[in-house]
């Protein structure tokens, strides 16, 4: 995600593809995937790709035989499209896919240019398509800092996705209780201060080096036993950019490593509220709206898909787990077309041809797509910005189970489409 942040409708889009290429399976070893990074020449590929072609001719089974060049030549076919590969290079899957009994496969492909860009350059031969790496993709990649202290030592760690960099321990050297000597208490009292002092700017010092540099932290997390902690957060010892990124400040029980898988630990509710921020914001804004003037939002299928035809949406806002899907179907006598949103057991239990209303004749499916995928189509072609929310949160769930999971904020009036 280096630079312009994926949408969530990308995000969406690429999870679905990949719950559907994983449930395919081939009835031998015989589904090709292809990588090619954005550095590797097309020409390349196509050459390595004559060569498995080749190699393939000793294939001992006829049918595995074909459906293995079957698969190669799709990719090369695929592949003459392109002069170079896309920004972040290629991917493509092929193979025969059954559709049920023997002899029922029928080649599939799939080109997918990867949101990121791809760094390796393979062609595996499986019985399932090879996904791992684009899957990777869908990781949460922000990064977090975290800095557990006490009087005398800090740590600080990178917590990236699940991974968990603890990148050193520094230690105060402030005076202990045997260093007070013959010291008058007031005396050692000031000491400490001033040692603690000079503790805390080390301690920014450390974390400016660590966390400022990195383009996409998303927050830093502080903890540790004691008061030492809020003194340091208070304190406005950090650069200010840092200190703006603060999220938490947790007591703990340890220090140094166990104090910062203990951190880890006690924000996991902090990191999670981080992650679904941009979720509940948009649903918190649609609320608003329609709490102050409900003349500029919309919901409900019927209504939003309405407006959205009209050009008057600005924001779609879908719930991830919609599993409707919006059928046409076409009238073979007449040519009457008639447009339908099934749900999944409407779906399960369809014929897929229905009687004309209007001459009684056969009507067939034309047209059938997920209505996620049919409504981000018609926001698209009227330029509506459309968001795909997870029923993770409250306002997730609300959404879904209030509003049937289609909402939408309404341009203002007079607000053109741009
Ligand atoms: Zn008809």
């Amino acid at each position: 995600m280096s630079g312009s942040e994926r949408s969530s409708l990308e995000t969406f889009r690429l999870k679905k593809l990949i719950e559907e290429l994983e449930s395919k399976e081939g009835k031998a070893t015989e589904l090709i995937s292809q990588y090619i990074p954005p550095t590797r020449q097309i020409s390349d590929a196509m050459t390595n790709l004559r060569e498995e072609l080749g190699t393939s001719a000793n294939i001992k089974s006829k049918s595995t035989r074909k459906n293995v060049q079957d698969a190669i030549e799709s990719i090369m076919q695929k592949l003459r499209l392109f002069r170079t590969p896309p920004k972040n290079g290629l991917v493509i899957f092929s193979g025969a896919i059954p559709r049920g009994g023997p002899g029922t496969e029928k080649i599939e492909t799939y080109v997918i240019e990867p949101p990121e860009p791809i760094n390796l350059f393979l062609y595996r031969c499986d019985s399932k398509f090879y996904l791992d790496p684009i899957k990777e993709m869908l990781v949460e990649k922000d990064v977090y800092g975290l800095i557990v202290m006490d009087r005398s030592d800090a740590s600080f760690a990178l917590l990236k996705g699940r991974r968990l960099d603890i990148v050193e321990t520094i230690t105060s050297g402030s005076p202990s209780k045997h260093d007070a000597g013959g010291q008058s208490a007031r005396r050692f009292q000031r000491l400490v201060e001033i040692a603690a002092h000079e503790f805390y700017k080390r301690v920014a010092e450390h974390a400016e080096k660590i966390f400022l540099p990195i383009p996409n932290l998303k927050g830093i997390i502080i903890g540790g036993p004691g008061p030492t902690k809020n003194e340091f957060y208070e304190g406005n010892f950090l650069h200010y950019q840092l200190q703006n990124k603060v999220l938490a400040v947790e007591d703990l029980s340890y220090t140094q490593e166990p104090g910062v898988y203990e951190l880890v630990e006690k924000s996991k509710e902090a990191l999670k509220n981080v992650e679904f921020l941009k979720e509940k914001k948009l649903i918190q804004d649609f609320l608003y709206l329609l709490a102050k003037n409900s003349a500029q939002v919309a919901y409900g299928e019927k209504d939003v898909r309405s407006k959205l035809e009209k050009g008057m949406v600005k924001k779609l806002i879908l719930s991830a787990d919609l599993g409707t899907t919006r059928f046409k179907f076409r009238c073979l006598n007449c040519n009457n077309v008639k447009e339908v949103t099934y749900t999944r057991q409407q779906v399960a239990s369809m014929t897929k041809k229905e009687l004309c209303e209007k001459c009684g004749g056969t009507m067939e499916v034309e047209e059938e797509k997920s209505i996620i995928e049919e409504l981000a189509e018609i926001a698209d072609s009227t330029n509506a910005k459309v968001e795909v929310v997870s029923s993770e949160t409250d306002e997730g769930k609300m959404l879904m189970n209030s509003f049937g999971g289609i909402v939408a904020i309404l341009r203002f009036a007079g607000e053109e489409q741009q």
